[in-house]
């Protein structure tokens, strides 16, 4: 028999976090409102919902068994909470107790019993139900767990592999089902947003289709002609538009898209769009609808949504953050220095100044002598020089606030003061300075920026407040870019069907390169959470860019080209990203935490190991032949 003290320090000492995550939340996109968990079913209560206020009352329950702690309770869990569960003492219902114990942990059971209090002084303040415990009389394991392979408590570390190749194992875990109730709680706000408030239709279109041309890889599916494949669409972008041509004129779905882009970090094969599309709507339109579809089915506790959002033009967030997804949350943003460098004799300042799109830049890293190890400088200029071949030179304010750097002999005073007022140099703050190409160093000082901000947090700083949500449009693209292979051809900066600016339509046709368009992102908190555009609905122009500008064949598309040529109506649209949109609310580390069965960063499903060999004999109907002999050993063996 425990004492009192032992026994109330088991009670005691459940995790916080569970407790947190298990609460329901409140709020409007995660209001549990009326609905009822225990409808339909013989439960009468969940694991969670059992207060002071239901003592006296018989209730039954099903859940995994938790704890179990010397014969004597056990804890009950469901993904509502955790309930205590005494078990009975007396020799009438000892079957029940040795039932009960003999249960191995996990074991899914239904026990029926009294609620009580708990005994004073043993209350659980932690525990929503920890002024109650349900003395229980009769109960029956509905199946037994064998030896697991991890505890399924949020504390307990254990390896993503593990995880993933366990998964529904850990999705009894109280964070991932909090993430994916969540999830189904804002995607059913949206929903209302969309179809009841402002009349849009949710329509499902086909995941077997075409290649389109330009944009992400996609994956092929064989079919049974010889040599013919579907491709799986990375979006449903073609028949959105089709739909307005349709009469469809607001357009919204739940889409599941594919793109076949190898192994990324936090990237998914296949992932959640809530994608949408308008017709008779402009940029400012497709803005103001986001902007009120996000605060509509924001989740109370995670605070309000502002609006309208504020917005930024692409050059000012490559000039600024040296990114097209700027991470607002904090300044540190870039300097042009050039000016103040232009009058001196630095030979690598005038150097690159010389060149047309020459620029000297700097970023100031506040308290960087306190907050940063040599090592660390050493490691930011070296990740410059590797990722962007971008020389980087530092200074550092000294305690009597004079400059110490490579450079400083070869400025004036006057000259070192200026630079110190245009970057906001205080004691201690450490300057990266970086002369060259306007996007080269615009990109490699907003790289430097996002590590030194990291640098600093993993020394104790507090630069990005973890709960703040800052969101912002980029907008003003170019219509094209310089691909990456070869500079020397085009790309869509978005994707073809996009329209040019309106101020620059002109251009189209004798400068492409200089075309903005009318193209948004929605950024939050530096991450691309979104993307779409106001879509070009003449066939004459649609063909000119797949041809003329993209050199794309345009026979590929041309059910498109033709279809914009019966009366397609201008419109425009925008996908968000759902499986990131949730992780950053969540405060996921992986956007895998807000997915239920998610892929490894090489593209597998550990849990079924997908993808997967197939026989010669499977392979026949579609004229494939697997020339790898290694597949055919491993088919045979499997
Ligand atoms: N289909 C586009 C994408 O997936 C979004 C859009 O333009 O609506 O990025």
């Amino acid at each position: 028999m425990l004492c009192p003290r032992v026994l109330r320090l088991l009670r005691g000492g459940l995790p916080r976090l569970a407790w947190e995550l298990a609460r329901p939340a409140r709020g409007s996109a995660s209001a549990p409102g009326a609905a009822d968990f225990n409808s339909f079913v013989a439960r009468t209560n969940t694991c969670g919902e059992l207060r002071s206020a239901h003592v006296g009352q018989e209730v039954t329950l099903y859940g995994w068994i938790q704890y179990q702690r010397h014969g004597l309770f056990l804890v009950l869990r469901d993904f509502q909470g955790l309930t205590q569960i005494i078990l009975p003492q007396d020799e009438a219902h000892s079957h029940v107790r040795k039932l009960l114990s003999n249960a191995p942990v996990e074991s899914v059971v239904r026990v029926t019993g009294i609620v009580s209090s708990r005994p004073p002084g043993q209350e659980n303040p932690k525990m929503p139900t920890g002024d109650i415990e349900v003395k229980v009389e009769t109960a029956e394991i509905l199946n037994s767990c064998k030896k697991l392979p991890f505890e399924i408590k949020d504390f307990i570390k254990k390896s993503e592999a593990l995880r993933m190749q366990y998964r529904y194992l850990d999705l009894r875990s109280f964070q991932l089902q909090y993430n994916l109730r969540l999830r189904s709680q804002i995607v059913m706000r949206m929903q209302e947003y969309l179809c009841n408030l402002h009349g849009f239709v949710d329509v499902e279109t086909p995941t077997l289709f075409k290649r389109t041309p330009g944009g992400a890889k996609e994956f092929l599916v064989p079919s049974r002609e010889a040599g013919k494949f579907y491709s799986l669409p990375q979006s449903p972008q073609q028949f959105k538009q089709l739909l307005m041509v349709g009469g469809v004129d607001r357009y919204f779905q739940v889409a599941r898209c594919y793109r076949d882009e190898g192994s990324r970090p936090d990237r998914q094969p296949e992932f959640t769009q809530i994608d949408i599309e308008m017709s008779f709507v402009d940029q400012a339109g497709i803005q103001r609808l986001i902007e009120g579809l996000l605060q509509y089915s924001w989740p109370q506790e995670r605070g309000g949504v502002t609006t309208p959002f504020p917005a930024m033009t692409y050059e000012e967030a490559l000039a600024d953050y040296g990114t097209d997804k700027p991470d607002t949350r904090f300044g540190m943003k870039i300097v042009d220095i050039s000016d103040i460098l232009r009058r001196s004799d630095v030979q690598f300042v005038q150097n690159a100044l010389s060149y047309p799109r020459g620029t000297v830049k700097a970023i100031c890293i506040p308290q960087g002598v306190r907050y940063l190890k040599n090592k660390d400088l050493e490691s930011l200029k070296e990740s410059a020089k590797s990722q962007f071949n971008q020389e980087v030179m530092d200074m550092i304010c000294r305690p009597d606030g004079s400059l110490k750097s490579l450079l400083t002999k070869l400025l004036g005073k006057e000259q070192q003061s200026e630079l110190m007022r245009a970057l906001n140099v205080q004691v201690d703050d450490v300057v990266l300075l970086a002369a060259g190409e306007h996007k080269r160093v615009c990109s490699a000082l907003g790289s430097l920026r996002l590590e030194s901000a990291d640098l600093l947090e993993a020394a104790g700083m507090m630069l990005r407040d973890p709960t703040a949500f800052h969101f912002l449009w980029v907008v003003d693209f170019p219509l094209f870019l310089p691909k990456e292979e070869n500079p020397a051809e085009l790309e869509s900066a978005h994707h073809p069907f996009t329209a040019p600016h309106p101020a620059d339509t002109n251009l189209l046709y004798s400068d492409p390169t200089k075309v903005r368009s009318q193209h948004y992102d929605l950024v939050l908190n530096g991450n691309e959470i979104g993307g779409g555009s106001i879509r070009i609905h003449n066939a004459e122009q649609q063909r000119f860019v797949l041809e003329k500008v993209l050199k794309e064949d345009s026979e590929v598309l041309s059910h498109l080209l033709e279809a914009l040529e019966f009366g397609a109506p201008p419109h425009g649209g925008i996908a968000l990203g759902l499986d990131r949109l949730i992780s950053l609310i969540v405060g996921a580390p992986s956007i895998r935490d807000v997915i239920a069965f998610p892929k490894s960063f090489r593209g597998r499903d550990l849990m079924g190991n997908a993808p997967d060999y197939v026989t010669p004999e499977e392979l026949e109907p579609y004229h494939i032949q697997v020339s790898w002999p290694v597949a055919e050993t491993e088919a045979k063996k499997n």
